[in-house]
């Protein structure tokens, strides 16, 4: 067969793949023109879904041609090289000067590009173990039992850490009716083994902030009643990208005494594709010294703050871009719009459906989170809705049922981007209507259905 490529009319047609299985063990024995792997690829691709219709991930499914164009440029610059690319370490520089200045930071700091939001609470989480462990040192005191203190609604990568860096993780659960954390959740589990508390500004679930004030203030309470002096690290991994143009006069981020670092998505609301993420700390002293790494290479001292090593330079050239691109105006004109249709989806989900908006009204990030109104007997549920607006248009809309404590209730959700415009908010509402008619003529999925449903909660 091999043999007949190579001068075969298969090969003479471009793509022999036509009559062949795709490698899929073992390296293949030969080599395949350009053509035929690149179409292989390409083929294989059509039965994902369709970025544009995922309504389940917060991650950029759409940048300017302009963006694309450094991005294709600058794919074979290593991000660590900063010694031979020392512009692309300046313009990372700058990024988080940005952002230290976006988050109101009181002076001079420090952080670091990541590769998402884990890296960078992987690596602002190990600062808060590290400092922790300096202060009961110095104090000398047991470092044995360090515990991190956050609620139900924080996404994975938080017990992730725990387990990875042998944390206790003390999690607030949820309440039926309440899916966020505030200071009277966070109390009874601090003490002086708290490295310290994570708070989240737009969670994966409905799109809601803890209460970062509340929590802040009672860490300070603490500090004056006992002397302990507790971080409070904010995972903006979405909202640290919203709320400041949302809602610039809500207070969650280094205008608060105990916020000692913040993590966001530059992958999120920060508009780039899939790779960049950005850890930023309140002060240079935030970050524990031992983790830094200098390093004599080619003669120049570089200092590195990651969990990974080499990487593309093309996702920070191109949150550089999308900054001076857009500014605070263009941010918050963007930001404002999705914002716009995601009311204007909620508005007319209420109207075609039995739903219920969840949150409405409070500070959120540009999303729908609903769900089937309580009392209601329609025969099917939140799943089968996914479900039935997949098979009918193509839409991914994640159903999935809240943490612990809050399980039994089952959400729908749909994120709100810049490429789901007016027209097409109009259609996806008309779209989920015209589903439960169907749902409702012929009484929910099928179980063998409703095991096809594609998405989770999405990120
Ligand atoms: C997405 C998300 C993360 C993880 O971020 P990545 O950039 O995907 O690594 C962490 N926390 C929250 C609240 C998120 O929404």
């Amino acid at each position: 067969m091999h043999h007949d490529r190579i001068s075969g009319p298969w090969q003479r047609y471009g793509n022999h793949f036509v009559l062949e299985e795709a490698p899929d063990h073992a390296l293949p024995p030969d080599m395949t023109d350009p053509q035929a792997a690149m179409r292989i690829i390409a083929e294989d691709l059509v039965l994902d879904g369709i970025p544009e219709r995922n309504l389940a991930t917060f991650v950029t499914t759409w940048m300017e041609p302009e963006a694309q164009r450094i991005i294709a440029e600058n794919l074979h610059r290593n991000f660590i090289d900063h010694a031979e690319y020392p512009q692309t370490a300046e313009i990372e520089q700058r990024c988080i000067r940005m952002l230290a200045s976006l988050f109101n930071a009181p002076g001079e700091t420090t952080g670091a590009r990541t590769q998402g939001s884990s890296e960078a609470i992987m690596l602002g989480a190990l600062s808060m173990k590290w400092k922790w462990r300096e202060r009961r040192e110095a104090a000398g005191a047991d470092t044995s039992k360090p515990n991190i203190v956050f609620g139900g609604d924080v996404h994975v990568v938080w017990e992730k850490f725990c387990r990875y860096f042998d944390v206790e993780p003390r999690i607030v659960p949820l309440q039926p009716h309440k899916f966020t954390i505030g200071p009277e959740d966070v109390e009874p589990h601090v003490d002086e083994n708290t490295i310290g508390v994570a708070a989240v500004l737009g969670t994966t679930f409905t799109g809601h902030a803890d209460d970062i004030v509340g929590i802040n203030d009672l860490l300070i309470a603490l500090k004056h009643k006992n002397g302990l002096d507790v971080p409070l690290h904010v995972d903006a991994a979405s909202g640290g990208f919203v709320w400041p143009f949302l809602y610039p006069h809500s207070e969650w981020d280094f205008r608060l005494e105990q916020v000692r670092s913040i993590n966001v998505s530059g992958h999120k609301f920060g508009m780039v594709y899939p790779g960049i993420g950005w850890l930023v700390f309140r002060e240079k002293s935030d970050l524990a010294e031992d983790l830094v790494f200098y390093e004599n290479y080619l003669g120049k001292t570089d200092a590195t703050f990651t969990l990974n090593f080499s990487t593309g330079s093309a996702m920070v050239l191109a949150q550089y871009y999308n900054f001076i691109r857009l500014g605070h105006e263009g941010y918050k004109l963007a930001i404002g719009a999705m914002e716009s249709n995601a009311r204007f989806l909620a508005e007319r989900l209420e109207q075609v459906g039995p739903f219920e908006i969840v949150g409405a009204g409070e500070e959120q990030l540009p999303l729908v989170a609903f769900r089937l109104a309580d009392g209601q007997d329609l025969g099917y549920d939140e799943f089968d809705i996914a479900w039935q607006v997949a098979a009918e248009r193509g839409w991914m809309l994640p159903a999935y049922t809240m943490p612990p404590k809050a399980e039994h209730v089952k959400m729908l959700r749909a994120l709100v981007k810049l490429n789901l415009t007016r027209p097409l908010v109009a259609t996806l509402a008309d779209d989920i209507a015209a589903a439960c008619e169907t749902l409702a003529k012929k009484g929910g999925a099928s179980q063998a259905e409703r095991q096809q449903v594609k998405t989770g909660v999405g990120y």
